[in-house]
Order: structure tokens, then sequence, then C-alpha cells
């Protein structure tokens, strides 16, 4: 499984490396920048991200892992694996809302890379707004995500949403 943990310059984390590292995978870092739009970007992210075949799995730059979260994806069958985590609202909202399979703590079989990369050449994409694409992948693929127990930790709550 490759562990791919997009960034801004100066937005990672302190924690975040070492929380995968701790469960015994390499991160691996891909930095961005916000200009181009987030169309392109996770264009260019996917391109790179599945380049291999293998399973991927998006560790946000503000996304603190835990024990046991990385390895219940490679134990679980689905195909889009997912843990939440707290965003601008109560907790029990967040975990409401969690079903839409944020980007924060993913995990996509290697296979989904393809379709992925067909997304981002759609209209739909390339008009999304960055709250969007979370919803739209998943319509797009036409696979229920799979929330897996436990929160994982976001340390800039206020920068998202
Ligand atoms: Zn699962």
């Amino acid at each position: 499984m490759h562990v791919a943990v997009p960034y801004i310059e100066g937005m990672l984390h302190p924690r975040t490396l070492p929380s995968i590292a701790a469960q015994g995978y390499a991160p691996h870092l891909y930095v961005h920048d916000r200009t181009p739009g987030i169309a392109p970007l996770y264009r260019h992210l996917f391109l790179r991200m599945f380049a291999s075949g293998e399973d991927v799995a998006i560790v946000e730059q503000d996304k603190e892992s835990r024990s046991g979260f990385l390895a219940s994806y490679e134990e679980c069958p689905m195909a889009v694996c997912f843990h939440g985590y707290q965003v601008r609202q109560p907790f029990d909202q967040a975990m409401a809302g969690a079903t839409f399979a944020s980007f924060g703590h993913i995990r996509f079989r290697g296979h989904l890379g393809a379709r992925l990369l067909e997304l981002t050449e759609t209209d739909r994409w390339k008009h999304a707004h960055r709250s969007e694409c979370e919803g739209i992948v998943a319509q797009w693929l036409k696979i229920k995500p799979c929330l897996h127990p436990g929160e994982v930790v976001h340390h800039h709550p206020s920068y998202c949403g």
C-alpha cells in the first residue's frame, strides 16, 4: 500500500509523518500549491500516486493517523475505505457527515486509479468546488465508501471547510 501525503509548503503538521511511520509504513510526500485550482491539482496527484498500481492511502497534511488505522485498510475487502475526523461541527454531526468519505484519511484500491483519472477529465470535475470533490468521486465510482471505526486527529480544523 502506497501512503501518500499531499501538502502545501509550510503546512505539513509535525505529527502527520510520525503517525504513519509508527504504523510501519513509509509516507510519500506530494508537495503542491493551490494556485491551479482543485481539478488540475487532483489530476496531477492521482497520476503520480497511482502510477505503481498499488493501493493508495491518502493522509492529508494536517491529519494524525492512529495505531492500526492503516493496517485496517489492508485487511478490509472493500474498494474505498476511510476514517472520519472532526471538521467545524459538533461530534455527532461530524460523524453523520463522515459518510461522504473525505480525502483526509482514505484508501483506494489500485485498480480505481484509472477511473479517478478519467473523472478528472470531466466537465463536472473541472467546475467542481473544493467541497464537492469527495461526493463527486463517490458518485463517479458508484462505490459506497466503507467507514472504519475511530477518528483521525485533525490539527487544523479552522483551515478547512
Ligand atoms: Zn473498509
